[in-house]
């Protein structure tokens, strides 16, 4: 794979609040919703929604619907953390919405009080929805890698996300619990996930403000008509980004490791990339592992904690390649 080697541009300044920013049409439609900064050590989505803002007034002809962007988790932003006590985007449930908001201030920690305010403008903009809600998740990577975006794996979900040309990785969400992505998703949303790549990268930044400018066509706010030349360059960005990579992928299995099992990827694997059967993948105390069928592999783990070894899975047909 190739990697651009720009150097690092993401600071944030001005310093994140929770509203982004509102534009609002005179006219109903659909509402595109966007978090970005879930994650406090994330910036490349901030600076992005900013970016895309500046340059959306909200006159554009034909316009329509509503934009909503915020920050998910202001105090991490402000900190450069992915996080103060606990992972914002690993507690999103209708039960524990309802038990946050009965809870005491005492009984509540940081990123308690950051999902109870998060959730507000969601409801808000929910309840003042005047059409359907599209969801846009924006976040980076601490490793290099293709960027990608994950949706759950349901048809009415696919037509959205295919509009992007980035690739689009099916049953990822299904593996961790209590993502913000899921809990809309339940709520009625279409729900699009964007990893755009490693956090500290203009490249990433690029690949945000490429998808934004698609999803408000892609959502219905604008007729496509209205910024072809923008809509064009954007596709083309996060084509040129995809490379040769298939559009669409399921990920099938999972290779769980435990600390004992001394697991050790090979080196020089992709964050995705095709795989042939028999190929080896990684190695443990037990022996060689190697890939049981021909397909794609997912998430190497080669940095970091964690008790994904790495998943695989297979590349599926779409109409529009
Ligand atoms: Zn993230």
């Amino acid at each position: 794979m190739i990697l651009r080697t720009d150097e690092p541009s993401t600071a944030m300044t001005p310093a994140p609040t929770r509203r982004l920013g509102v534009v609002r049409s005179g006219q109903p439609g659909p509402t595109l919703m966007i978090t970005a900064g879930l994650h406090g050590n994330e910036p490349a989505g901030v600076i992005a929604v900013r970016r895309f803002l500046e340059t959306f007034s909200g006159s554009e002809p034909g316009f329509i619907g509503e934009i909503a962007a915020f920050c998910g988790n202001v105090g991490a932003s402000l900190a450069g953390k992915r996080y103060l006590d606990h992972d914002l985007n690993r507690r999103w449930s209708r039960e524990r919405m309802m038990g946050l908001a009965l809870a005491g201030p005492s009984d509540r920690d940081r990123e308690d009080d950051e999902q109870l305010a998060l959730s507000r403008e969601i409801d808000d903009t929910m309840a003042r929805a005047r059409g359907p809600v599209y969801f846009l998740d924006l976040h980076t990577t601490s490793a290099a890698g293709y960027p990608f975006s994950m949706i759950a794996d349901h048809p009415e979900q696919r037509v959205f996300a295919l509009r992007f040309g980035l690739p689009i990785i099916l049953g990822l969400l299904g593996q961790i619990d209590g993502v913000l992505l899921e809990y809309l998703r339940l709520r009625g949303c279409i729900c699009l996930g964007i990893e755009a790549g490693q956090h500290d990268r203009s490249s990433s930044i690029d690949h945000h403000l490429a998808a934004l400018r698609i999803a408000v066509v892609a959502a219905g706010l604008l007729p496509g008509d209205s910024i072809p030349s923008i809509l064009d360059a954007s596709q083309d960005t996060l084509r040129r980004a995809r490379g040769e990579l298939p559009l669409l992928m399921r990920v099938e299995d999972r290779h769980g490791i435990r600390p004992d099992d001394e697991f050790r990827m090979e080196p020089g694997f992709a964050n995705i990339e095709r795989i042939e059967k028999g190929q080896l993948l990684a190695r443990d105390r037990k022996g060689e592992i190697r890939a049981r069928e021909s397909g794609i592999l997912f998430m190497p783990l080669y940095q970091g904690l964690g008790d994904d070894g790495f998943f695989t899975g297979q590349a599926l047909a779409t109409d529009i390649e």
